[in-house]
């Protein structure tokens, strides 16, 4: 059987707008045949997922997507097939949300100074139980009308160097990466691409990843381009590394991104889940 492979993607316990359940109907709608779920910084719905994807069918593969900082600047590592009741990874995950809660509340302090009230209970309420991330401030900005897309809020107000970023020091990448390997799983570098690393910060960044024990990079995701897939394709190939897909599917109001709705790896790749157990 051929199967379809969706290996990052975010529900309600992060950034998704969808429930865990409702995430997992929906690839299984787009013809997924294995999913992970890889919210930011929680394992929160992993067990949603999962128990939706038995009972549907679906190979479901337990993730996550871990901040992580190296020489000053954040990289998503996303951790595939971990065990979510590893005491050293839930050790870790708990460290993190208390990093991302403080940072929360900075951040909407730094929006106050800009005369920009309440965005902490804005996004507290909007996140609930779940991660409270950037992209809930962005949407607080858009639904205020102080900006008018998602883009423009990161551009005018929560990207690094504007107004209300917040430098944040998360795990450094080798702790992360040491969490998610003893817990069993893969460490996969999220996205490369999007760090926006000349070629040779890019080579740097690549040599501590593979040094630190990492495993995978994605070599496809949601919005990849051609020349995007030729170029990461390329990169797995010279550090040796995994290559993983992912859609990195957050919201259906997305019209660019679909869960399942990937590029095929390019010939000669390595596919990550060659590793899966
Ligand atoms: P955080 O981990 O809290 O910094 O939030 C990062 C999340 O914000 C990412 O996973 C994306 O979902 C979203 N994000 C980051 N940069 C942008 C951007 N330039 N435009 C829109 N969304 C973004
Ligand atoms: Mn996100
Ligand atoms: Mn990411
Ligand atoms: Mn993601």
């Amino acid at each position: 059987m051929m199967e379809k492979y969706d290996l990052h993607c975010h529900s309600t316990a992060s950034d998704g707008a969808l429930s865990p359940k409702k995430l997992v109907l929906r690839a299984r709608e787009q013809g997924v045949t294995v999913l992970a779920l890889t919210d930011h910084d929680t394992i929160d719905g992993l067990d949603e997922a999962q128990q939706t994807a038995t009972e549907l069918g679906i190979r479901f593969i337990s993730g996550i997507e871990l901040s992580t900082t190296w020489e000053n600047k954040c990289f998503h590592v996303v951790g595939l097939d971990i065990d979510p009741c590893h005491p050293a990874l839930l050790d870790g995950i708990r460290t993190q949300q208390g990093i991302r809660a403080e940072r929360a509340r900075k951040i909407a302090w730094k929006l106050e100074k800009k005369r920009i009230p309440g965005a902490y209970e804005a996004v507290k309420a909007a996140a609930g139980t779940g991660m409270i991330t950037r992209s809930h401030f962005a949407d607080f900005l858009v639904t205020n009308h102080f900006v008018d897309s998602q883009q423009h809020a990161f551009d005018k107000y929560l990207g690094r160097g504007k107004p209300a970023y917040v430098a944040t020091v998360w795990a450094d990448l080798q702790q992360a990466i040491d969490w998610i390997k003893t817990s069993g799983g893969i460490a996969v570098l999220a996205h490369p691409l999007r760090y926006n690393l000349s070629g040779n910060w890019m080579t740097r960044a690549l040599t501590a990843f593979k040094n630190a024990g990492g495993q995978g990079m994605e070599v496809v995701t949601g919005r990849s381009s051609v020349d995007d897939i030729q170029r990461s394709h390329f990169l797995a190939q010279k550090f040796q590394l995994f290559a993983s897909q992912g859609s990195d599917f957050h919201t259906p109001k997305d019209p660019w991104v679909e869960l399942g709705r990937l590029a095929e790896l390019p010939y000669g790749s390595r596919p990550v889940w060659d590793l899966f157990d």
